[in-house]
């Protein structure tokens, strides 16, 4: 059995990054998303262990000391976490994880982790100059047509698939890794 890897997605807001990290949970099994921690109130229809685990400024506090977090941030005023010890398991039991974290996070992330551990993805929004210059040379949209046809979801849909593709060959290269160790190990005949 292979180790388990974190996913890291960072983005530019407004690149899809959220939608992209549901997508590919719905489309791939062995990947779970580390629910946060937050100080900040949920929004509705949020739901607590699900969609984060909120709590009070002092508990957050106490969390850090502890040292419960992987990683932790403030992002727009509130604190937000990563358990370290949900993650952990994931990975010896060879799951793979998904986090949906701000940059200052996946920095910690990167540096807290064995580098094999971790996959860092970056999701670049599309080209906005030239979806605009190729929707305008046709010389008949109007700027909300246009607008509304640079947010449509066909570049999500060719970053979902990429996505996809970059698991699924991390997962192969982990399990080659892993039968390489074995036949070294075995060539020393202990
Ligand atoms: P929101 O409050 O809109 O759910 O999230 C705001 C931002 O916080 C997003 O960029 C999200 O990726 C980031 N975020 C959510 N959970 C965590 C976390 O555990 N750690 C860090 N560093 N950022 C997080």
């Amino acid at each position: 059995m292979r180790r388990g890897f974190v996913l890291i997605l960072s983005a530019p807001s407004g690149a899809g990054k959220s939608t992209l990290a549901r997508q590919l949970l719905v489309s791939s099994s062995g990947i779970n998303l580390s629910v946060s921690t937050t100080t900040r109130a949920p929004r509705a229809g949020e739901q607590e262990g699900i969609d984060y685990y909120f709590c009070t400024q002092e508990k957050f506090r106490q969390l850090v000391v502890q040292g419960a977090f992987l990683e932790w941030a403030a992002v727009f005023g509130h604190s937000y976490g990563t358990s370290r010890i949900v993650v952990e398991e994931a990975l010896a039991r060879g799951e793979d994880v998904l986090l949906d974290i701000d940059w200052q996070g996946a920095r910690q992330v990167r540096a807290g982790l064995r580098s094999g551990d971790v996959v860092s993805v970056f999701i670049s929004p599309p080209s906005r100059s030239k979806l605009e210059e190729r929707l305008r040379g046709r010389g008949k949209d109007s700027e909300e047509v246009i607008a509304g046809r640079m947010a449509k979801a066909d570049d999500l849909t060719r970053a979902h698939v990429e996505l996809e593709t970059i698991l699924q060959a991390e997962r192969l290269r982990r399990l080659r890794l892993e039968e390489d160790a074995k036949e070294i190990l075995a060539g020393f005949d202990l």
